[in-house]
């Protein structure tokens, strides 16, 4: 379909970054492609309808930074509110946090505390699902505040870690599977 078929010519291998053995997906050519950027975030957006179309969300989240790319057209798209998840110290107001470990050291993400009503139904957003680890913390986020992750829509999952472990039961949807 024409999501797959952009990912696969948009989206370029870098080779150890941002650091040896890594391979980097690079969005960017993506995003710069009207056609393949509209057609990835129609496809992030049906994780947010049922089978005949209709919106069963009522907030999108997206993750610094890229998931804000992606979160923001489709929280559009689908006619409902978009709330960024920060890394600490960036938002103004009252915040939930939530540390977790990443490979080397710790990061902290922050939600306005208001951002999410209780009883919302959210759907998280974000290029890539790697370890889980990003996905695990936002959905605690989503929770402190009240509301209820009904899933995660990603470009790329990577198979050969074991994100899906991370996300529990959490329905994950990956336009492509790396
Ligand atoms: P996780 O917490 O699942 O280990 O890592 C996911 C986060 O790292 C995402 O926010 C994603 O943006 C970033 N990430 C990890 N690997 C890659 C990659 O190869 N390409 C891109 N674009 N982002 C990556």
């Amino acid at each position: 379909d024409a999501a797959r078929d952009a990912m696969s010519r948009l989206v370029v291998d870098v080779p150890d970054y941002p650091q040896p053995g890594v391979v980097f997906k690079d969005i960017t050519p993506l995003l710069s492609d009207h056609a393949g950027f509209a057609a990835v975030i129609g496809a992030l957006g049906d994780a947010g309808r049922d089978g005949s179309g209709a919106v069963v969300v009522d907030k999108v989240v997206g993750m610094e930074a890229r998931g804000f790319i992606l979160a923001a057209p489709v929280a559009l798209a689908l006619g409902i509110g978009f709330v960024p998840v920060r890394k600490a110290g960036k938002l103004p107001r009252p915040t939930h946090a939530v540390s977790y470990s990443l490979e080397y050291g710790d990061a902290t993400l922050e939600v306005h505390q208001d951002a999410i009503a209780p009883g919302e139904r959210v759907l998280l957003i974000d290029d890539v699902l790697a370890t889980g680890g990003t996905v695990a913390a936002t959905r605690e986020l989503v929770e402190a505040c009240g509301g209820t992750c009904v899933g995660v829509a990603v470009l790329m999952e990577l198979s050969f870690l074991p994100g899906r472990t991370a996300v529990g039961d959490l329905p994950v949807s990956a336009i492509t599977t790396v």
